[in-house]
This record gives C-alpha cells, sequence and structure tokens, in this order.
C-alpha cells in the first residue's frame, strides 16, 4: 500500500500516522512505501526559480536557502529575532511561490481564495482542477515514480488538518484520473472529526473519488479493507521511508504515541468528548520496549510523545524507564504533578516541556467544564515543574459557556502571578463543538457558509460573546505586562513545535527571564540525559557548553479565530 502525508501543514517531524500504519501493515505481510509530500513540498515550493516585484519579497527569496537551514541548525534557537526573521522571511518566499496558482501556501498553511475546504463541493473541485494545484508537478512525478517502483493496489491519504484538505483531494484527483483502478483510502484526524462529528457518513465515497473513509485507528480496518489476515494486532511505528528528510527541526524528532484517543474525555468543550473517541493505550512494557528499539535505530535528539495526554501510568513509566533523550507532549494537571519528587525524576528522565491546559483560573468555571482540575494541585503543580526545571507550555481558553468577564479575569490574574513558572502560553477562543452535548441548549448558527464545518457560534447565556471576550484578550490579557512577556517568547508559526528547543537551547533571556540568572542555561546536568541534545549541526549546543518537547485536536478551522498566540494549524481545544 502507499501511504501519503499531503500537503500542507507545520512539517518538524516525520508523520506518525502513516509510520503507524506502515508498521503495522508490514508486520501483517502487506508491503508498503511512505511518501512525505508534506515536508516535500515545502522544499519544492522553496527551490522553484522565481520574480519578485518587492524589495522584502527579492530578499527573502534570496534568503531562502540560508533561512532553511538556520531553522534546521541550533543556532537560530539562541537567538529569538534571527528565528522570527528566519520564519516571517520564508513564509514571505512560500507566498511569492503559491501566489500565481491562485493560493497562499506557509510553513503551517494553506489557503485558496476561490475554495473551501470546509465545503464538500470545493474538495470535489480541487479533485477536478488537480493539474491547477500549485504542488501538482511534484506529486504527480512522485506519485508515478512510486507506482512504478513499488505497484501497488491501494493508496491511503492521511488528513489531520484542514490545510491539508484541498491539496489532499486534488492529489486523489489526480490517482484516480490516471489509475481509476487504484483503491484510494482516506484516514487521519480530519476525517475522523467529519464523521464523528456527523460532517460525513461513514460511507461517504465523494462521488466515487473515494474507495473508503478510515475514522479512528486506521489499523482497525485496514487489513478487513484489504482483504489481508491479521496475524499481529499491534507493532510500532516504521519511520524507514522517512527518517532520511530533512524536516524543520535542529535536530532529528521521533514522534510517538502511548495511546489513542483521551483517558478522561469528560471536558465538556472538547472534541474528544463530543466525538467519544475510544481510549486505546499500549501495553507499559510494549511501549518501553518500542521507544527503546525506536531510539536506538532511528537516534533522535528529541522524542515527540503525540497523545492528547500522556496517562500517568506512562509517566510513571517514563521517570522509571527514561528513554535516554529529551522528550516532550501533552499531560493533564493530575495529582501526580503535585508530587515533586515526581517531577524532579520526569525532568531526570529527560522530560524537556509539559503542555498543559489550564483552560481556566476560576474553579467554578473548570467544574463546569468537567475538566477535573483543582487550582491549588495547578499552583503546586505548576512550583514543582518550574523547580524541577521542566518547560510548561500552557492553554488557556476564553469565552466557554460557563465563563464570565469576571472569571476570565481571575484567570489572567493566575497566569500573571504565576508567569515566572510559565515558559509559554497558547490563548484560543472557545468554539462549540458541532456534536457537543451543549450545542443543543444553545442558540447557535454558522461560523461558516460550509457543510464540513466543525465548531459553530453561540449566544453566550450569560452575554460575554465572542466579541468581547476577543476585546478582553486583547485589552486586558495580552495586555498584562507579565503575559505579554510570556506572549512575546512563543515561537511564531511553529509554536510548540519548536518550543522545546528553545528551552534546551537558550540563554535566561529567553524562557522564564524572570527567575532565572543571566547567563544561565536551561537545563544542563537536571537532565540525566548523557550529552544532551543531539543537535544535527555544529557543536551540542549554541553559544558553547553542553546542554541542553490534536493537538491534539486537528483541523486548525479554529485558527480562523486567532486570539493572541493562538496555534496555527492546531485546534484551540488543548487538555
Ligand atoms: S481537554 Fe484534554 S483532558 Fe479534557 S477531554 Fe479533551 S483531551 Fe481529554
Amino acid at each position: 500500500m502507499l501511504l501519503i502525508y499531503p500537503p500542507a501543514a507545520r512539517s518538524t517531524e516525520p508523520p506518525l500516522g502513516i509510520a503507524r500504519l506502515a508498521g503495522f501493515l508490514n508486520r501483517n505481510g502487506v508491503p508498503t512505501r511512505s511518501l512525505d509530500l508534506c515536508q516535500e513540498g515545502l522544499d519544492y515550493l522553496l527551490g522553484l526559480e522565481l520574480d519578485a516585484r518587492d524589495t522584502w519579497t527579492r530578499g527573502a527569496l534570496r534568503r531562502r536557502g540560508r533561512n532553511l537551514a538556520l531553522l534546521r541548525a541550533s543556532a537560530a534557537y539562541a537567538t529569538r529575532d534571527r528565528y522570527r526573521r528566519a520564519v516571517r522571511d520564508l513564509n514571505r518566499a512560500l507566498k511569492a511561490a503559491s501566489e500565481p496558482f491562485g493560493v497562499e501556501a506557509g510553513l503551517a498553511d494553506y489557503r485558496d481564495a476561490r475554495r473551501s475546504p470546509l465545503r464538500r463541493a470545493d474538495l470535489l473541485d480541487a479533485a477536478a482542477a488537480y493539474e491547477d494545484n500549485v504542488f501538482s508537478p511534484l506529486f504527480r512525478a512522485r506519485i508515478a515514480e512510486a507506482l512504478a517502483a513499488f505497484p501497488t493496489q491501494a493508496i491511503g491519504l492521511s488528513v489531520n488538518f484542514l490545510s491539508q484538505a484541498l491539496c489532499a483531494f486534488a492529489i486523489v484527483g489526480f490517482v484516480k484520473t490516471v489509475r481509476p483502478d487504484l483503491c484510494v483510502v482516506l484516514g487521519g484526524s480530519l476525517i475522523t472529526s467529519w464523521v464523528a462529528q456527523g460532517c460525513l457518513a461513514p460511507d461517504e465515497c465523494f462521488g466515487g473519488l473515494v474507495d473508503a473513509l478510515l475514522p479512528g485507528r486506521g489499523e482497525e480496518g485496514i487489513l478487513e479493507l484489504l482483504g489481508a489476515p491479521r496475524c499481529a494486532s499491534t507493532a510500532p511505528p516504521d519511520f524507514s521511508d522517512l527518517v532520511a528528510l530533512d524536516y524543520c527541526a535542529p535536530t532529528r524528532i521521533l514522534p510517538y504515541n502511548f495511546s489513542t484517543g483521551c483517558p478522561w474525555k469528560r471536558c465538556s468543550f472538547c472534541p474528544e468528548t463530543a466525538e467519544g473517541s475510544r481510549y486505546v493505550g499500549t501495553r507499559v512494557g510494549t511501549a518501553v520496549q518500542e521507544v527503546g528499539a525506536l531510539v536506538a535505530r532511528h537516534a533522535p535528539g528529541l522524542l515527540h510523545f503525540t497523545d492528547t495526554e500522556i496517562a500517568p501510568l506512562y509517566l510513571r513509566a517514563l521517570a522509571a524507564s527514561p528513554p535516554g533523550v529529551p522528550w516532550y507532549g501533552f499531560a493533564r494537571f493530575s495529582p501526580l504533578l503535585t508530587d515533586p519528587d515526581f517531577c524532579r525524576r520526569l525532568a531526570a528522565s529527560g522530560c524537556a516541556m509539559l503542555q498543559l491546559g489550564l483552560e481556566s483560573a476560576d474553579q467554578r468555571v473548570l467544574d463546569a467544564l468537567g475538566k477535573g482540575t483543582r487550582l491549588d494541585q495547578i499552583d503546586r503543580a505548576l512550583r514543582n515543574l518550574a523547580e524541577a526545571r521542566i518547560g510548561v507550555f500552557l492553554y488557556v481558553l476564553f469565552g466557554t459557556p460557563a465563563e464570565h468577564r469576571e472569571a476570565a479575569r481571575r484567570t489572567r490574574d493566575f497566569v500573571a502571578a504565576r508567569a515566572d513558572r510559565i515558559d509559554f502560553i497558547n490563548v484560543a477562543l472557545f468554539n462549540l463543538p458541532v456534536a457537543s452535548a451543549e450545542a443543543p441548549r444553545l442558540e447557535t448558527r454558522a461560523f461558516y457558509d460550509g457543510d464540513l464545518s466543525l465548531y459553530r457560534d453561540f449566544a453566550h447565556p450569560s452575554g460575554w460573546n465572542r466579541d468581547a471576550v476577543r476585546a478582553f484578550v486583547a485589552d486586558e490579557f495580552d495586555a498584562d505586562p507579565a503575559i505579554k512577556a510570556i506572549l512575546a517568547r512563543n515561537p511564531p508559526v511553529f509554536t510548540s513545535n519548536h518550543a522545546p528547543f528553545f528551552l534546551l537551547a537558550t540563554k535566561s533571556d529567553g524562557a522564564r527571564a524572570g527567575n532565572r540568572n543571566s547567563g544561565d542555561t536551561i537545563l544542563d546536568s537536571s537532565f540525566g540525559v548523557a550529552g544532551g541534545i543531539r543537535w544535527r549541526h555544529g557543536a551540542n549546543r549554541p553559544g558553547g557548553g553542553a546542554r541542553d518537547s490534536a493537538s491534539h485536536h486537528p483541523t486548525g478551522e479554529s485558527a480562523a479565530f486567532p486570539a493572541s498566540g493562538l496555534r496555527a494549524g492546531q485546534g484551540a481545544l488543548p487538555p
């Protein structure tokens, strides 16, 4: 089976979804080939010969090779201004390359002025007009090559972000034109959400373009679809066809997930709850063995655990059996983190950064949301993590049905008072999942003119409506001096994917400037990882010295409503 990760999304590590499917299929005797056209697409656009009309674009085009190299070297993560300039320039160069096609491609986005990924008819149109797609020369050549070298009867596309949907359908349009005999399967987080929230019927075939949708864990249905016997029920991801690609990161990042779904799944605002996705976890012993084998085989410099939440049993396993490489991922503010000794052991296991969902600092709001966290415990966890020197990427959410202005101010005050324990912050405005249990109780309206929208606007029960929330975020939250300083540290565009590198590399003018001495490096001996991070260029760490991170909800639709620091290309609804 040919597995394809389509353009366009942030590209800092091999795509785990197709690597998981490749591992599972190979172990069950079904050969696979994987194509990461997202990363290849980025290199393709940045390699085009282009003319520019204005000075900035000419400069951005001239500097694109140097800027790409910069993001792939350790030095960029020691100097935030250089990093920001490189990211801004690269987005400008991508815009210049994609503009002639009537689209705007970026490092984490893809916008088509004529088509919306939220309209089924536009997806079909993207498939029919595949020759007009900005990536068309690339995917036609690469897929033709792959099919010539690797005869197969099936192609699977993993579609995780809205920014990938139009390109995925262009690829499907091409495949069904040149090889109508091939079975085309669509899976990935976006497809899962569309089916789970009722936007797409499970047997939707897009007028015959698609032979099957595989929502949820692709492993569950793929063998049956292919008519292959099931010999093994689990397998580690197989990155063989992907690790050689030059991703936008200063070291090799290897993604791994201990589980799919959320073990808590009770937060009323969260698509995980609305979609009722099943939680499936790998046996701890198996997971530890798989991570160890992947580290031994691929020598990554950073592990990215992509679970919606790294459940406490896996955190305990990591603390007990360190993977030998720095790592980061999402966790909940569970009672486990109120134990300072455990946080120290977590740090010693290589934990560089945890992504944690505060959402609100009003206990009544947290209780109404079903978050299951307590502010006194969150306070202790933040203190313990700071003392253990584990970076914190905090997620806050404004405008939920239970919130009002005074509750939002309590969140602001809570965060500001603990700014010295928070390295990065993601601020999101609440979007109501269409399948949310709360939706029937609220007066709702469409955000867009599109039949595939996963979210709806709603009339807030106490008048705390979107405009008021947005103004509060801009005027009161973002403007708070302590919070402003945290927001200034957020890596633009790449956000949490690059944040660990700033923690691992920079000096005290970066993360947690308030409580570190000048010249002090952030992690190091606290790390317990021999030699710290394996940068891929130059010395072990910039600036001398040897030391050293579905969301989880995928779609990116919420990125159309940026508050401050909202992650482009990712959902606004972290754990
Ligand atoms: S917000 Fe996080 S913890 Fe809550 S249901 Fe969603 S994924 Fe689970």
